[in-house]
């Protein structure tokens, strides 16, 4: 209805129009009126204040699995949803989680040094100085070890890097290798380590990544100090997350575990993250080549690739405990289809105080919670049931979602629609990875979404600074297409077990861009003085993000008919399978280029006599893979989902109630119970972490991998497993299109 107060105000009046004009996909009209007045209501509850006293109380004190206040949390937290009305519990779990028993590092030889392996408190931050529960710097799921050897300077540790490594004619074996963290998920440096036959790995903070080289180092700037050191897992989590005991099944009272022994994804060498101040000695110690001009650090000396004549000795134990997890679920029941399940999370364990990962997530995820509670009050009823979660063990290995997720996997494949994660939130532009059936809803909701800074929709705003960083090819395709794209999801939060093991339709938002963050990532300076220094210190993006969830939520919990779209998805497959067939032209022409160099002569030219140089051998040409079967899928999902697009149009939010459970089932369509190659656990055939990127993700991973293994058989295999997923996609989304046709007269 239109007041004639409106009138008062032109810009109000336009922008309240077309949000109320608006027909919202898997609505009828009438009920389309109602959810956007619910939406709007629930949009003005986020309290920024509330918020930040969540975050100050949560990161109150060290709070990593297994600690006192790690289990204060949990109960805090569900005193909260009682108190909002929900009805919630804590459901108990427990998971192997090693903690330091004895760490130690030192340089032996001419110069000797002991590393600190300390993050000293800072005067202004007050929880620095907690250090008696903070956890040390370590790597959990390192194995124990005790190693001594010279060192190896490996830049980031990727595969890519031991190529450059090759052709200096430097080995690591029985080396221990010293790599900086960044541009790959720590664990996977280690993994490669060992695959090269390292006996050791030390990780380090280069303060060109992190530190000074970015930025004011804390506490006068965001940036990573001298002594900050970053925790973090280095679990072989691409073969599976969460308890390594007990690998697709929940870890509940009486599962039979896995031996220690037995466990694959413990690493093979022992592993130890330093900051910067302790890698300096171990740095200049170096001899050899000095690195190619990428490998450089930001630290005043020149950087060498080793090895070292001096020795370094590693030594860690752990105590290989299992630990208790708590996560917290609350539950509000749907009104129409309460078997229906819409499912949010974020985790509330850190590896210290958590300020920022994962508290700037959880607090508003809280205050989202009490806003709903709110709504109930006011006469709101879902039409699906909601289910909000607070995971414990994220940090670790995903443990507590994983664990969760493990135990009601039955209940959840049959009743999931859809999973909504968020983890740490900052101040600037929403951005948002997930299915590419809901890349259309997550594009909707954003619309409806006000920027704090600019005012304008939070989608408008990322659209147009996408404008302004891309390249002139993806400019257009920004400006000509009606959705923007959604990147795909790897690894490296909780949806991680919902989308690749479970094939449950998922997005991981928030917000971000416009701080210098990840300074202090995985430190204990990570804390409620460094969030509210120096990044959403006026909380207002923190709300945004209880505001942007929490209308995904509703939206889709009360939805007629699910508003799943495929015609995204379809030309989403169709640029993967596009970028398939260059990848393999890629890896061919390569091969070829090189071959014709060597028999050139190209490296003999290159021989440097005071300079190693190990030329390349030569290799196979790679063979032409046959793609039709996926070009045949591609076309036929592009032609699918275009009828059923239009016939879903045309039908206006009626459609018979078991369309939605075709929809529920088009995401797990895409998944294969046999797994990925090596990993059975990854049943999704279109998106993976990749095996050697860890967190980064590989779309349409058994092919994608299998070529960049030159795996070429394998290769032609997964294009046809693949293909056949896509397939019973097509034939799902035929009958469904039946299903809206027939709908029953309005
Ligand atoms: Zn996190």
């Amino acid at each position: 209805m239109r007041l004639p107060i409106a009138a008062l105000c032109l810009v109000a009046l336009a922008a309240h129009a077309t949000d109320a004009d608006r027909v919202l996909r898997g609505y009828t009209a009438a009920d389309s009126a109602t959810e956007i007045s619910w939406e709007q209501k629930f949009r003005a509850l986020p309290d920024r204040d509330r918020i930040r006293e969540n975050m100050r109380r949560l990161s109150a004190r060290p709070h990593h699995v297994g600690s006192p206040y790690d289990k204060d949390n949990a109960e805090w937290l569900l005193a909260q949803l009682k108190s909002f009305g929900l009805d919630a519990q804590i459901e108990q779990f427990s998971a192997l989680f090693p903690t330091p028993k004895s760490r130690k590092l030192e340089l032996l030889g001419p110069s000797p040094y002991t590393a600190k392996l300390q993050e000293p408190p800072i005067p202004v931050d007050p929880t620095s100085s907690q250090t008696d529960e903070q956890l040390p710097t370590y790597n959990a799921y390192s194995r124990d070890g005790d190693v001594t050897a010279p060192l190896v300077y490996v830049n980031y540790g990727r595969p890519e890097d031991y190529e450059v490594l090759d052709r200096m004619g430097i080995s690591v074996k029985g080396a221990i290798v010293i790599a900086r963290y960044g541009e790959s998920w720590r664990g996977i440096k280690p993994k490669v380590a060992a695959e090269h036959g390292a006996v050791g790995c030390i990780l380090y903070s280069d303060p060109r990544d992190d530190g000074f080289f970015r930025g004011d180092p804390y506490p006068d700037g965001p940036m990573r100090p001298a002594e900050g050191a970053q925790r973090g897992s280095v679990m072989d989590m691409p073969i599976y997350p969460g308890d390594p005991q007990t690998p697709g099944v929940g870890a509940v009272p009486g599962v039979k575990l896995i031996p220690l022994d037995q466990v694959k994804t413990i690493t093979k060498i022992p592993v130890l993250p330093i900051s910067w101040s302790d890698a300096q000695p171990f740095l200049k110690s170096l001899g050899g080549e000095t690195v190619p001009e990428a490998w450089r650090g930001g630290l005043p000396f020149t950087y060498h690739v080793g090895p070292s004549t001096a020795q370094a000795h590693l030594a860690v134990a752990f105590n290989w405990d299992r630990k208790p997890l708590y996560d917290v679920i609350a539950r509000i029941p749907g009104a129409k289809f309460p078997d229906q399940w819409v499912i949010r999370g974020n985790h509330h364990d850190a590896w210290v105080n958590g300020a920022e990962d994962p508290l700037s997530g959880t607090s508003p995820e809280l205050e989202e919670a009490r806003s709903l509670g709110q709504l109930l009050q006011q006469g709101w009823k879902p039409a699906r049931t909601i289910i909000y979660c607070f995971w414990d063990g994220e940090e670790p290995a995903l443990l507590g979602s994983t664990e969760w997720a493990e135990t009601h996997d039955k209940e959840l494949r049959q009743h999931a629609v859809a999973y909504f994660n968020s983890d740490g939130n900052d101040r600037g532009y929403f951005h948002a990875g997930g299915s590419h059936s809901l890349e259309n809803f997550v594009n909707d909701v954003a619309k409806n979404i006000t920027d704090p800074e600019t005012n304008m929709s939070v989608w408008k705003r990322v659209r147009l600074v996408d404008i302004a960083h891309t390249t002139p090819a993806d400019r257009r395709e920004i400006r000509d297409r009606a959705d923007l794209r959604i990147p795909a999801l790897g690894s490296g939060s909780d949806y991680t077990v919902f989308i690749d093991h479970l094939g449950i339709a998922s997005v991981n938002l928030g917000y971000g861009g416009e701080d210098e963050g990840g300074g202090q990532y995985h430190s204990a300076y990570d804390d409620f003085y460094y969030y509210t220094h120096f990044l959403d210190t006026t909380f207002d993006y923190e709300r945004a993000l209880a505001q942007t969830a929490g209308t995904m939520v509703l939206r889709m919990a009360d939805a007629d008919i699910l508003p799943f779209q495929f015609a995204d998805l379809a030309d989403t497959v169709h640029l993967y399978v596009t970028q398939l067939k260059s990848l393999a032209d890629q890896r061919r022409d390569e091969v070829k280029e090189r071959n014709r160099e060597i028999s050139e002569g190209v490296y003999q030219a290159l021989y440097d006599p005071k300079k190693t140089l190990v030329p390349p051998k030569v290799e196979p040409v790679p063979p032409y893979l046959n793609f039709a079967p996926l070009d045949q899928a591609s076309d036929d999902l592009t032609e699918a989902a275009k009828s059923f697009d239009a016939a879903f149009a045309a039908a206006g939010g009626v459609a018979p109630a078991d369309l939605n459970l075709d929809l529920i089932r088009s995401e797990r369509l895409l998944t294969n119970s046999e797994g990925l190659p090596n990993r059975p656990w990854f049943e999704h055939l279109l998106y993976a972490p990749g095996f050697y990127t860890g967190y980064g993700v590989k779309t349409i991973p058994g092919v994608r991998e299998a070529i960049e293994q030159s795996q070429w058989p394998e290769a032609d295999h997964q294009i046809v497993r693949v293909s056949v997923a896509l397939e019973h996609e097509v034939d799902l989304l035929k009958q469904a299109t039946q299903l809206v046709a027939a709908r029953p007269a309005e």
